[in-house]
């Protein structure tokens, strides 16, 4: 993940975890130099095994490079790539300094754009605000409406914080209905409440959702899609379950078992474990003195990722759906298990309720695949059970077994409705 801006940002999101990341950098211009990025495009391609490359830009905001900087970059990944390598670009932004000029090299250059989108107006604009505390929400959806005029490939990137979480609904129809993605992204946010700005305490300011919350909205956001939005609207986390209860490896590095593959480079060539790791204790080097395949490699980095499997606790160990959560990531892992160990996630709560709630569904739909039928029909099976469930509940008798599957009689479940 590259950062050519560093932490500079035109906007002030109350919650954002990397602008504190400013004082790293004392008296630093913040820009990526040439030669930088020369070096980087070099090694980068070079390291590669694969025939897709995808060079991902964040922030801070990464426009306010300039769009020189961006052509710039990919003449130079024309110029490195090797033979019948196709390289794509994936860029994070806040869309508020999109222009057509923006849009329309985007557009020539396949750029895939993630925007930050908290939802519908009132809950964009709770904590996404600019530099002078004012709301940022006409601004992105301006942002919105050149990349769809220009036809430029984007996702929503959704933060479920303290204001969003009460509202999993309003927010995923506005994202399906008015904004008209097909992918969105929910991230939550569990924000350490400290002076530092790095991973340390065990407090969460006010602005973060529980886990309880996160569970409660991303199994609200299930209920809806997976009875009318399977196959047109894509979310990333239901993708990234299905996968793996189909038996693939999660495509997402919190889900992981081990990870440490997601280096973030600053403006200045130094290297750091993650991007929820930049701190001093997490630096590995500086591009510029040591080549990037070495630092990826190198026994820090590592065993970075393998603590990861290493530290979780044997409440996880033990638990249910470890095969998909694995803990999570370990940025959050800062609770105590509930006989005393520590390393438990703080979204622990929403992970389980999340996944066991999904696991009929997903194997239901995991089934269709191994069938070579697309998951979408889930959505015909889900409708017959509930017309049938419908009728079973109209036909039953007092003393019959309840239809709902709670193993009481029907009187017992909804004694005062017959
Ligand atoms: S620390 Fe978290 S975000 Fe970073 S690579 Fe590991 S799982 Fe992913
Ligand atoms: S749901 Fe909780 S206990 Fe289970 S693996 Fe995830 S964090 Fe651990």
């Amino acid at each position: 993940m590259l950062k050519p801006r560093g932490a500079i940002c035109n906007l002030d999101c109350r919650y954002c975890f990397f602008l504190s990341k400013e004082r790293l950098y004392p008296n630093s211009t913040f820009r990526m130099s040439d030669a930088l990025l020369e070096a980087y495009t070099r090694q980068y391609i070079a390291a590669q095994r694969v025939p897709e490359v995808t060079f991902a830009w964040q922030g801070g905001e990464p426009t306010l490079m300039g769009l020189d900087f961006f052509r710039r970059a990919v003449e130079l990944q024309k110029q490195y790539a090797k033979p019948g390598m196709t390289i794509h670009n994936a860029l994070q932004t806040n869309a508020t300094t999109l222009d057509d000029a923006w849009c329309e090299f985007f557009r020539a250059n396949n750029f895939l754009l993630g925007v930050s989108l908290d939802g519908p107006r009132d809950l964009h604009d709770a904590y996404r605000v600019d530099k002078g505390g004012a709301p940022t929400f006409d601004r992105v959806m301006r942002g919105i409406e050149l990349l769809k005029q220009h036809r430029v490939e984007f996702n929503i990137l959704t933060t479920v914080h303290a204001a969003n979480a009460p509202h999993p609904l309003d927010a995923y129809r506005f994202f399906r209905d008015e904004v008209g993605t097909q992918f969105i992204q929910f991230i939550p946010i569990v924000e350490r409440d400290n002076a530092t700005g790095f991973q340390e305490g065990d407090q969460v300011t006010a602005r973060s959702v529980t886990g309880k919350q996160y569970g409660d909205f991303l199994i609200a956001v299930f209920d809806e899609w997976v009875r009318r939005d399977v196959g047109r609207v894509f979310v990333q986390i239901f993708d990234v379950a299905l996968g793996v209860w189909s038996g693939e490896p999660a495509a997402l590095c919190i889900f992981t078992e081990t990870c440490g593959d997601a280096l973030a480079m600053e403006h200045n060539g130094d290297l750091f474990a993650c991007d929820h790791f930049v701190e001093p204790r997490f630096k590995l080097g500086n591009l510029g003195e040591t080549p990037l395949i070495e630092i990826v490699a190198s026994p820090q980095q590592r065993q970075f990722g393998r603590d990861k499997r290493d530290t979780l606790p044997w409440y996880c160990r033990e638990c249910s759906v470890r095969f998909i959560c694995n803990g999570g990531c370990p940025k959050d892992r800062i609770l105590k298990t509930p006989d005393g160990e520590p390393g438990l996630n703080y979204l622990c709560a929403g992970f389980k309720t999340f996944f066991t709630h999904i696991d009929q569904p997903m194997q239901t739909m995991a089934r269709l695949l191994d069938e070579q039928r697309p998951p979408a029909d889930i959505m015909l099976v889900l409708a017959r059970q509930e017309v049938e469930l419908e009728r079973a509940f109209k036909t039953a008798g007092r003393n019959d077994p309840c239809p709902c599957g709670s193993g009481k009689k029907f009187k017992q479940c909804h004694g005062s409705k017959k």
